[in-house]
């Protein structure tokens, strides 16, 4: 595509404040798009480097937040596009900008006259002078040089660059396999028998699955919510075993639909490449490089922090997987219990105990409804006010928009909802920001605008979505995520929002939120049934309190293994040659986190996006780290007895929400708690000794 006047690319096209044009941005633009605008960057930083050599915040480092602020905003939309609408031509297209911009971003950071320039503008008498988040920028800047191997000779610079390039583009494939794996299985069902126990919306969505592929019966998929259902609900054991086992082995030699998009190998150099990195900069691992920019400063830190957990909770967890192997033997004839029955048993003891069936609990939580208390929620407790907009472009028929105004009728962001599964979209929940907020040099500011997008069951055909509690959880976390970004009110993209902190703070907001969903204040706002419109009543609260701490051990063990698995890897990757040696450490593990025998097949490690691909290399633990912030601060909101307590809730949005990246994380919680977060707030939460 050739740009010019009359054909303007639609990525580059919308001016200050309007939003982008997402159904109109397709993969032929996104390669001319990143084109003009890198050379324009280019062009801009070297004119603001050669005007003077008196560098200033005013003529270097401000008009430098906005180039780099308006190119993040553009590659975001890219990404933004191949995660939600991903086809193979747009994700050729991806793979290929994805080198121009890594490329870009490493040789920022190698520019050496900028270096200097920062240098001179720390070590000038302006910059006793400048704000504190304008020292921070500054601060950030010149540790982030050196983390990108400024200081290093040319020849290991070009070195550095080659493998940041590199595993950009093993991240991104890694990322693709998974996707492209889990679609080439499916298995298909002409009895319906064989489906007894799954909920009638799993079994709809089984059904239409089948008719869009021109068969009779049903058809199962590998989409999270179907994979779940599946696990949770379905009586059929063989059934179970064949779903677990592609599921788990995705991307993997062990993959039932073939070994093609085996991430095995990626693996290995995802985790060498990175080790290389960290020892190019004089780091023993990628683990210590990474804590260079965390609130854990040393990996000695993050391991005494997990495995004192791992001590605390082992217990718990063994205790609960006894009482469910006895339940399993004595009323479900379940002699052994294997991976692919744990969650269906689970499920049972539940409803047994509790009589619990989140397919009643679902009735209460209408999608509408969950997001007309979650924004009453967050009036309440931040004086916000949110309003739909119909009228708008899209890149699905399923996304919604809304508008957040504070309480001063302020317009202080705006947000998509994208949160139905479809086929085209990448797993998991996530938030990323096409506009980050951003003061610009006329003195007017970039509106910032979130994209909370999930994979939640899809509306059934009568196009009412019911959501399960946890699916309420998930919408609540992402939201809390997008509170961070477009509250913020600071005005330097770089630090403004939930991207400008430590990344083990990050999960910190979104976290903290999720207790709403657990509280009656609460629940009273967000649950309606879809009949007579009652809320959750009390008997049925009861059981989901209840539900609350069941199987807490279990699942906090769990984690612990996903947080070693990433850290030990990171930190020992000097010693792995094949896949087999991360399988070894994995082993190696659960010796002390396995509470039931893994199946030998098992292979979720080729299909751990965290780790290999989403930004949460040797940070898993962040997730642990930053609930026990949450549970700590919100500790403080029931100590007043008021979830609700609106001072509390004040000063959180001010020392939090709004404060983005502008000082030390740690500084911030402390601003908000008063001291540093205490880690028995965790135990507590968790029903383990202290
Ligand atoms: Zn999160």
């Amino acid at each position: 595509m050739v740009l010019n006047s009359e054909n303007i690319n639609p990525l580059l096209a919308s001016k200050l404040n309007e939003l982008p044009i997402f159904s109109k941005i397709d993969s032929e633009h996104v390669k001319p798009a990143l084109e003009v605008i890198l050379q324009k960057n280019r062009a801009a930083l070297k004119q603001l480097l050669e005007r003077t050599d008196n560098y200033t915040w005013e003529n270097l480092v401000w008009p430098l937040e906005i180039l780099e602020g308006e190119l993040n905003d553009v590659w975001s939309i890219v990404s933004h596009l191949n995660a939600v609408k991903n086809t193979p031509a747009f994700n050729l297209a991806y793979q290929a900008a994805l080198t121009q911009f890594s490329s870009y971003s490493t040789e920022i950071k190698h520019n050496e006259k900028l270096y200097k320039a920062f240098q001179s503008i720390a070590n000038s008498a302006e910059y006793s002078t400048l704000t504190e988040p304008q020292k921070k920028i500054v601060e950030n800047s010149l540790r982030n040089f050196k983390l990108f191997g400024i200081n290093l000779s040319l020849e290991k610079r070009k070195q550095f660059k080659e493998k940041k390039i590199l595993l950009a583009e093993l991240e991104s494939k890694f990322e693709q396999n998974i996707l492209e794996s889990a679609h080439a299985w499916f298995l298909h069902i002409t009895d319906r028998e064989k489906l007894n126990g799954l909920p009638v919306k799993a079994l709809n969505a089984a059904h239409a699955e089948a008719k869009n592929r021109g068969k009779l019966g049903w058809v199962l998929r590998l989409d999270y919510p179907a994979y779940s259902a599946i696990m949770n609900y379905l009586e059929d054991r063989e059934i179970r075993y064949e779903v677990y086992k592609a599921y788990i082995t995705r991307a993997s030699k062990n993959f039932p639909a073939g070994d093609q998009w085996d991430n095995g190998p990626l693996m290995i150099e995802i985790l060498k490449v990175r080790h290389a990195l960290a020892q190019l900069l004089g780091f023993s691992n990628f683990a210590e490089y990474e804590l260079q920019t965390r609130m854990l400063k040393k990996t000695s830190e993050v391991k005494d922090f997990l495995f004192n957990l791992l001590d605390r909770s082992r217990k718990k967890g063994e205790e609960e997987i006894k009482a469910l192997k006895q339940f399993a033997k004595e009323e479900l004839s379940l002699e052994e219990l294997k991976p692919w029955d744990l969650l269906f048993v689970s499920e049972k003891l539940l409803q047994k105990n509790h009589e619990i069936d989140e397919e009643t609990l679902r009735s209460y939580f209408p999608v509408d409804a969950v997001l007309e208390g979650l924004f009453a929620i967050s009036k309440r407790l931040f004086g916000l006010q949110i309003k739909e907009i119909t009228d708008f472009d899209k890149w699905d028929e399923d996304v919604r928009l809304f508008e957040v105004f504070d309480n001063k009728e302020n317009l202080r962001g705006k947000f998509y909802l994208d949160i139905f599964t479809r086929y085209e979209k990448h797993g998991g929940a996530w938030l990323s920001c096409c506009r980050q907020r951003m003061l610009l040099k006329d003195g007017k500011y970039q509106i910032p605008v979130a994209m909370v997008v999930a994979n939640l069951s899809k509306p059934s055909t009568q196009g009412l979505a019911l959501l399960t509690h946890q699916e309420v959880i998930t919408i609540f976390h992402e939201f809390g995520h997008c509170l961070h970004s477009i509250l913020t009110t600071v005005d330097y993209p770089s630090i403004a929002g939930g991207h400008g902190v430590e990344w083990d703070a990050i999960e910190f907001p979104s976290q903290l939120l999720e207790n709403w969903c657990w509280e009656r204040e609460g629940l009273d706002l967000i649950s309606r049934h879809l009949k007579d419109h009652a809320p959750l009543p009390d008997e049925l609260y009861g059981k989901l309190k209840a539900l609350k701490h069941f199987h807490q051990g279990m699942s906090l063990v769990h984690q612990l293994e996903f947080a070693l698995l990433d850290f030990r890897l990171h930190m020992e990757a000097e010693t792995l040659e094949t896949e087999a040696d991360i399988q070894k450490i994995l082993d190696n593990i659960r010796s002390t986190t396995a509470l039931i025998p893994a199946a030998p097949f098992n292979r979720y490690q080729n299909s751990f996006t965290h780790m290999f691909s989403g930004g949460y290399s040797a940070g898993y633990y962040s997730y642990l780290w930053s609930e026990v912030m949450s549970f700590d601060a919100y500790r403080l909101f029931k100590k007043r007895k008021l979830v609700f307590d609106e001072v509390i809730a004040k000063r959180f949005l001010s020392s939090i929400l709004e404060t983005g990246g502008s000082k030390d994380f740690l500084d911030l919680f402390i601003e908000f708690r008063g001291r540093a977060p205490k880690i028995d707030a965790l135990l507590e939460a968790f029903g383990l000794e202290n």
